[in-house]
C-alpha cells in the first residue's frame, strides 16, 4: 500500500479485516496529506429528500458529458454504506440535536448531502481516527517517512515498455531505502498532482508521483488535462497563500463580490463555472482577487477556517476575504476499471491518483473523499478475491541480480519552481495552443503529458478551458484522452 491518506488508510484497514498482511508505505507525516486538509466532507445520499437519481444527476451535470456513468453509479450506491462503516470504525460525524447526521450543502449539489466532522475539519477527524486504528492493527506494518521509488514488475527493467499487450504483472515495490516489498497486490493511494501548479491548495507532496510510478511500470494514464481549479483559495495573505475556504461556507450563504462590490456569479454553481467567472472578473479589473463575504456566517460552524484566517491577520466576521482560483484536484490519473485495477495486473490505484472516470471534466464537490472509500474497498475485495485474480500468489523475493536492477531504477522526478510556474501560466484556468506547446519541452515528464492531453483536447469542457477553442466539441463527449504504456495518446470511451 503506497500512501496514508484517506484511500490508503481505509484500504489497509479493509485488507486487514480480511486477514491480509499489509505493508503501508508513507512518504510524509499525516498532516501533509490532502486528506488531512479536507474541509467540506463526503457526499452521500442519506437525506430523506435525496435519492440515487439526484446524486447521479448532479455528478453527471458537473462532469460535463465526460462522467463514466458506471463508476458514478457505484459511487452513489456505495457511499452511504461507507459512511456507516466509518461510523462503525469510530469516526464521529457532526449530528443535529436529534442525533441525525447534519448534512451540508456545496456547489453543484441540488440537496444537502455532505457529511462532515468538526465543522470544516472533516479530513483531520477522519484521518486521525483511521490512523489510530491502523497503528493498532497487528496485520498492518507502517513504514513512515519511506518513499516508493519504483514498482517491481515482471518486465525486464532495462527495456522500455513498448510491447503491449505483454502486460507485465506488478510484483511489489522498491523503497527509497533500497528495501523491496514483494506483494500479491500493490495499491497506489499516493494522492493527486495539483501541487505541480505554482498556485495550489494542495500539500507540497501532491505532485503525481504515483502517476509516474505507474506509468513507468506500464500503466495507462488518462484525462491529465482535467485539473480542477478551486474558486476560493486565499491570495495575498502571508503564510496562508492558497489556503482553501471551503465551499460549504458558500453553501451556508457566503457571497462573492468583484472590485465594485457587485455579485457576479451563482456562488453554488459547479466549480468550473465559478472559477471561470472569477478568472474573467480578475482579467477585466486587473485585480488579484475577488472578495468572499462570510460576515453573516456563524464562525462557530467553521472554527478551523476562521482560526486560520485570524492567525493570518484577517477577521472574516468583519472583512471580506481575498480569494482567487488555485489548482485543486486532479480528475485524471491512473486508468482503472470499476475494481480500481489498473491496466497492469496486480497494480491497483485508489483515491486521487486514480482515474475511474467518475469525475469527468469537473468533480462534484465532496465526491472525492467518498470515492477514496468506495473504491478502496472495491480494490481490496478484488485483490483478495479468488476468481478474478488467479495469478495472484505472493511472489518470491528477487534474486541478487534482480535486486540490483530494481535498486537502480530511477526515482520519480520532482517538479522545480520553473515547471510549477510554467504549468500555472500555460496550463492554468485558461489555456491556449502556444503555451501548451511550450510545455512539451518541460523537463518534468508529467508536465509534458499534461500538455499533450490538453493540446489533444481542442475544445473547452469543464475545468479545461481553451481560449482558442472556447466551445465544447460534442464529438469528444465521453471520450477520454488515454496515454498508453508506450507513450502514445488515443481516445477511449469507457462503459
Ligand atoms: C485543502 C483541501 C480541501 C479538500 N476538501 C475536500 C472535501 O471537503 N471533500 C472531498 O471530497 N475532497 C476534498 N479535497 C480533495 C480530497 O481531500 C483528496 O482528493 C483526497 O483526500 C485524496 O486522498 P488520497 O488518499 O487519494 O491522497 P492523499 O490524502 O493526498 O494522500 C497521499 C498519500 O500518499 C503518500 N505518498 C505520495 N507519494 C508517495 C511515495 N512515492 N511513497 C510513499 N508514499 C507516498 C503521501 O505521503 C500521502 O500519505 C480537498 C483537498 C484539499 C487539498
Amino acid at each position: 500500500m503506497v500512501g496514508a491518506g484517506a484511500a490508503g488508510l481505509y484500504a489497509s484497514l479493509c485488507a486487514a479485516r480480511q486477514r491480509a498482511t499489509v505493508v503501508l508505505v508513507s512518504a510524509t507525516p499525516l498532516a501533509q496529506t490532502a486528506s488531512y486538509w479536507a474541509q467540506g466532507g463526503l457526499a452521500a445520499t442519506l437525506a430523506a429528500d435525496d435519492s440515487f437519481d439526484l446524486h447521479l444527476r448532479d455528478t453527471e451535470l458537473a462532469g460535463r458529458q465526460l462522467v463514466r456513468r458506471s463508476a458514478a453509479e457505484i459511487l452513489v450506491r456505495e457511499a452511504p454504506d461507507c459512511v456507516r462503516d466509518l461510523q462503525a470504525l469510530g469516526v464521529r460525524f457532526d449530528a443535529d440535536r436529534f442525533g441525525h447526521l447534519a448534512l451540508g450543502l456545496e456547489g453543484g449539489h441540488s440537496v444537502r448531502r455532505i457529511v462532515h466532522a468538526g465543522g470544516s475539519a472533516t479530513g483531520r477527524r477522519v484521518v486521525r481516527q483511521l490512523s489510530a486504528l491502523v497503528a493498532a492493527e497487528p496485520q498492518i506494518t507502517v513504514l513512515e517517512n519511506t518513499r516508493a521509488q519504483a514498482l517491481w514488475t515482471d518486465a525486464d527493467p532495462t527495456q522500455p515498455h513498448d510491447r503491449e499487450p505483454t502486460r507485465p504483472r506488478c510484483r511489489g515495490l522498491v523503497c527509497d531505502d533500497g528495501r523491496v516489498i514483494a506483494a500479491r497486490a500493490t495499491v497506489l493511494a499516493s494522492g493527486g498532482a495539483a501541487a505541480l501548479w505554482a498556485r495550489t491548495t494542495n500539500p507540497p507532496g501532491s505532485q503525481g508521483v504515483g502517476l509516474q510510478l505507474a506509468h513507468a511500470a506500464g500503466a495507462a494514464l488518462a484525462d491529465l488535462e482535467m485539473l480542477q481549479f478551486h474558486p476560493t483559495a486565499v491570495i495575498g495573505l502571508r503564510g496562508r497563500e492558497g489556503f482553501l475556504v471551503t465551499e460549504a461556507i458558500r453553501g451556508e450563504g457566503a457571497t462573492l463580490h468583484d472590485a465594485t462590490g457587485e455579485r457576479f456569479v451563482d456562488e453554488l454553481a459547479p466549480r468550473d463555472e465559478v472559477s471561470r467567472a472569477i478568472h474573467q472578473r480578475l482579467a477585466q479589473s486587473g485585480q488579484p482577487s475577488v472578495g468572499l463575504d462570510m460576515r453573516a456566517i456563524d464562525p462557530a460552524h467553521f472554527p478551523n477556517v476562521v482560526a486560520a484566517l485570524r492567525e493570518a491577520g484577517l477577521d472574516p466576521t468583519r472583512e471580506l476575504i481575498p480569494v482567487a482560483p488555485a489548482a485543486h484536484y486532479m480528475m485524471g490519473g491512473i486508468v482503472t476499471d470499476l475494481h480500481a485495477h489498473s491496466t497492469v495486473p496486480g497494480l491497483y490505484a485508489v483515491g486521487e491518483c486514480s482515474c475511474t472516470g467518475l469525475h469527468g471534466a469537473n468533480r462534484l464537490a465532496s465526491n472525492s473523499l467518498s470515492e477514496c472509500f468506495v473504491f478502496a474497498r472495491r480494490a481490496v475485495a478484488h485483490a483478495l478475491g479468488g476468481a478474478s485474480n488467479t495469478a495472484a500468489s505472493k511472489p518470491s523475493p528477487p534474486d541478487a541480480r534482480e535486486l540490483q536492477e530494481l535498486r537502480a531504477l530511477p526515482a520519480p522526478s520532482v517538479a522545480g519552481p520553473d515547471t510549477r510556474a510554467a504549468l500555472w501560466r500555460d496550463a492554468g484556468v485558461l489555456r491556449s495552443e502556444p503555451g501548451l506547446r511550450g510545455l512539451l519541452d518541460d523537463p518534468h515528464p508529467l508536465a509534458r503529458l499534461i500538455a499533450r492531453c490538453a493540446l489533444a483536447r481542442a475544445e473547452s469542457r469543464g475545468a479545461h478551458l481553451r481560449q482558442d477553442h472556447p466551445e465544447r466539441d460534442p464529438e469528444l463527449d465521453h471520450r477520454h484522452a488515454v496515454i498508453a504504456a508506450d507513450g502514445s495518446l488515443h481516445w477511449q470511451t469507457w462503459e
